[in-house]
């Protein structure tokens, strides 16, 4: 797990006890200024850190409602997390790095793609089974003429297996509602103590890994209990009928609309080091090319996720909650792999499948081009938790000789057609640090935390957001740390 970096060693009294003293992130990461090159004295401006689609759609809405914002970035591009390959294969191919569905109930997602002319087209379900070396059809498991190899399995699907073994605390949501105590302090429990303490065997909590490995990016010891209950009593677990979209010629048309109408607005090649404040205002250090330029402003939004402000200088630091939730968030660890082939041979009679679920490495393997014309083809995988931690600590060689395998054993002719592929993992990216945000054992209450605004700050960033961990979170974010700084200003 990336960036844990206190948790395990100390109790979150005794880190209190300890911050009281220390107060700021900067004694935990010192900074001296030692060229500033610019002063851009605009006092009154508000300033937006993090140019992902958190930060972009606040200063959007922000420049939109008519005030001085400018949004600073470290890349030279904008999207963060959304990430849309181009250029690594032929004939205008792309696949999805980051971010890739957009579920029917992202309504903001929804909205501003409405707004600025995109299209989100239905991504095909899973169809193809490789587990335990077995080759299934999803369409055989839900007739029942296939049986997952896994002892304490319902026949008839796939995902959700889990549901039987925790219905007491479902029907404890039920009778209780989410907010009672008995409910929240099912937050103490990992996902694995509760699946074992309801009865599970083993092989159900193995596969409740890989079924929820794109919900879940760690271990299910490390993931707190709430969250898998709260799924499954708002019945939005994922499950073979789950329609997903992906927004028509790639998620970074998305971004890059929102960063076209914010123009130069937007400081690009900029990496926030530090930053000052008091009730008056606040100075932003940033580091471009070497140099230190400082910018100053009347309020902030940091729109970065907690895995890279953890290493930021923040003077004279935040309350000790929101510098310990900073500090210990968690978040797993995702990889993806992409692989062009000049075929598209998992369409052809005998093949598995065209989307397959595995407890292979790999865990997910899919072709993402379905809507841009063959004959070549890309086929993108999503590999997380300790299988994208081991496949993080291999060279790229070795990663793609990997995935190659694994295509090859569950698509035998595979070999034939590969012409190449690349590699992204997350939590190797300095801008990121991590995949995405998680609930973590005892993390219930970060969120408000860390979302809550301080002195001239306000906070967002999918890890602040009610459905943390998608595109939609992030815009949830941003337009409650608008709306907050707007009241703030017009109070
Ligand atoms: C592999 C993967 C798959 C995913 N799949 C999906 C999916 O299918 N559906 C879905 O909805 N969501 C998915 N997500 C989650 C989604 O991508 C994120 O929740 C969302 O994009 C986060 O947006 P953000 O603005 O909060 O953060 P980010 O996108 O990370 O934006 C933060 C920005 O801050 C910048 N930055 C960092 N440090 C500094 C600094 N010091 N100074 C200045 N700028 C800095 C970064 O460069 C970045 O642009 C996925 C994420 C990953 C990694």
């Amino acid at each position: 797990m990336s960036g844990v970096l206190l948790s395990n060693k100390i109790s979150r009294r005794s880190f209190l006890k300890k911050t009281s003293a220390i107060t700021s992130l900067a004694s935990i990461s010192p900074f001296s200024i030692s060229s500033i090159v610019s002063d851009l004295s605009d006092d009154k401006r508000i300033l937006v850190i993090g140019a992902g689609l958190a930060g972009l759609s606040c200063a959007y809405e922000l420049d939109k409602a008519g005030y001085n914002v400018i949004l600073i970035e470290a890349r030279s591009r904008a999207g963060g997390r959304v990430r849309t390959y181009r250029d690594a294969f032929a004939d205008n191919l792309y696949a999805e790095m980051g971010a890739e569905y957009v579920d029917s109930t992202d309504n903001l997602v929804h909205q501003y793609c409405k707004d600025f002319g995109l299209r989100v087209l239905p991504a095909k379900q899973y169809d193809g089974v490789f587990v335990r070396g077995n080759r299934l059809s999803m369409k055989g498991l839900k007739s029942g003429q296939d049986s997952l190899p896994y002892d304490g399995v319902l026949e008839g699907k796939l995902f959700g297996q889990e549901a039987r073994y925790i219905q007491e605390w479902i029907d404890l949501v039920k009778q209780k509602g989410e907010n009672s105590p008995e409910v929240l302090a099912l937050d103490n429990m990992s996902i694995e103590e509760m699946l074992k303490k309801g009865g599970a065997p083993k092989d159900i909590i193995e596969l409740y890994t890989y079924t929820n490995a794109t919900e879940s990016t760690t271990v299910p010891s490390r993931m707190s209990a709430l969250y898998m209950v709260l799924a499954n009593a708002r019945a939005s677990a994922f499950s073979e009928d789950t329609v997903e979209g992906r927004i028509f010629g790639g998620n970074d048309r998305l971004p890059k609309i929102f960063a076209k109408k914010l123009g130069t607005k937007i400081k690009y090649n900029r990496a926030l080091k530090r930053l000052k404040f008091n009730s008056k205002g606040l100075t932003a250090i940033v580091n471009q090319n070497g140099a230190n330029e400082s910018i100053k402003g009347l309020k902030c939004v940091i729109a970065l996720p907690a895995s890279v402000l953890r290493n930021v200088d923040i003077e004279p630091g935040f309350s000790s909650d929101k510098t310990y939730c900073i500090q210990n968030q968690d978040y797993g660890h995702v990889m993806k792999v992409a692989m062009q082939y000049r075929k598209r041979f998992w369409d052809q009679k005998k093949s598995i499948g065209q989307r397959v679920f595995t407890d292979t490495s790999l865990r997910r393997i899919y072709h993402f081009s379905i809507d841009q014309p063959g004959p070549r083809g890309i086929l993108l995988t999503f590999t997380s938790g300790e299988d994208a931690k081991k496949l993080g600590r291999l060279s790229e060689e070795r990663r793609m000789r990997n995935a190659q395998k694994t295509c090859e054993n569950i698509w035998p002719e595979s070999s034939k057609y590969w012409e190449n592929g690349i590699t992204k993992y997350w939590n190797e990216d300095p801008w990121v640090k991590a995949s995405y945000s998680i609930a973590g054992v005892g993390q219930k209450g970060f969120r408000d935390i860390l979302a809550k605004p301080e002195g001239p700050i306000y906070f967002a960033g999918e890890h602040t957001a009610f459905y943390r961990a998608s595109m939609n979170g992030a815009i949830e974010s941003g337009l409650r740390a608008k709306s907050e700084l707007i009241q703030a200003l017009e109070a």
